[in-house]
């Protein structure tokens, strides 16, 4: 079934994002999420992030208004994912939520739609086999910030259809990303090697080896990333972090996935990285430079 409408679920940093991406390529979208409040920031954001583009020279005026006429708003699945050809899931990295709301895509989605999760490491298959149609179930995992990064990473799970995978393939490739197909393990590839960077760049803070600063330059400068692994960490959301390592550390029985004990108190305090405005690094001012969090300083 060609897609032409879609919807997304969870309107969160990264659920504005591919809402962002699908209808700046012309697909009407149904941005769905239990929060207004989360749908008005999505649809600032989304806007702030147009105007950029426009800054930028790779979007015009007209193509804002266009895309911004693409999305509508709803609260709930029922009702709103019915027309959609591909729905993509993006809510909180938690199991059991995105079980839930799988079987309520299922419950109200059209027969032959696609349904995808953006999760960064939830097993598809797990996820598929609360559906009655596990083949067609997928991962598409795109990338922070979404209208920027090229990957998808498309996961096929256990009996996740070849025709579903290309078609997702296809689509990633009209959405000008570059897609990746993986099969279903913990972490799947970008976040089993990416995480266990992040874990021990938290453990080298934790342990006292050097300070934020210090980590984040020696990666930078030394291993040319464009940005270091804490401050990586703070833009993916500690929270959705430790999600993830649970995940690995669960999945693989394997210890080495643990997150940092830091970490993992960060997140009990609150300090959740940028969407929260504070991590390792401070974001309540409005200056473009880095600051760190006053915690981190001797
Ligand atoms: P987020 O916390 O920013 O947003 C999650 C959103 O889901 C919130 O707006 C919340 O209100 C909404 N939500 C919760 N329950 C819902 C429900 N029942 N119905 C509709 N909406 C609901 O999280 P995020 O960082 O955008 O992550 C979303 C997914 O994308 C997760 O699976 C995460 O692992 C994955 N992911 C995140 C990143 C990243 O850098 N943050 C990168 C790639 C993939």
């Amino acid at each position: 079934m060609a897609i032409s409408r879609v919807a997304v679920v969870g309107a969160g940093t990264m659920g504005n994002g591919i809402a962002h991406v699908f209808a700046q390529y012309g697909y009407p979208v149904t941005l769905i999420d239990v929060s207004d409040d989360q749908l008005s920031r999505a649809l600032d954001t989304i806007g702030r992030n147009l105007d950029r583009q426009i800054k930028k020279g790779v979007l015009q005026e007209a193509d804002k208004t266009k895309t911004l006429q693409n999305i509508v708003t709803g609260n709930y699945i029922p009702g709103n994912v019915g027309e959609a050809d591909l729905i993509v899931e993006a809510a909180t990295e938690n199991e059991a939520l995105k079980l839930k709301i799988f079987k309520e895509i299922d419950a109200s989605a059209k027969q032959g739609a696609v349904l995808a999760s953006n999760t960064s490491s939830i097993s598809i298959t797990k996820i598929a086999a609360v559906t009655w149609r596990p083949g067609r179930v997928v991962g598409m995992h795109f990338m922070n910030p979404v209208p920027m990064m090229k990957l998808v990473e498309v996961i096929s799970g256990y009996h996740t259809e070849k025709a579903v995978v290309d078609e997702v393939v296809a689509l990633s490739k009209a959405l000008d990303k570059v897609p990746c197909v993986v099969n279903d393990y913990p972490g799947f590839i970008a976040n089993r090697i990416l995480m266990p960077m992040i874990n021990e760049a938290a453990y080298a803070l934790h342990e006292g080896v050097s300070g934020v600063a210090e980590i984040d330059t020696i990666m930078k400068l030394g291993m040319a990333h464009p940005m270091g692994p804490l401050q990586l960490a703070d833009f993916i959301g500690l929270d959705v972090c430790c999600s993830i390592l649970n995940v690995m550390y669960e999945g693989f029985k394997n210890p080495k996935y643990a997150p940092c004990p830091l970490l993992v108190n960060m997140v009990a305090a609150g300090n959740l990285g940028k969407k929260s405005g504070s991590g390792f690094y401070d974001y309540s001012g409005e200056g473009k430079d880095l600051v760190i969090n006053s915690v981190f300083l001797k």
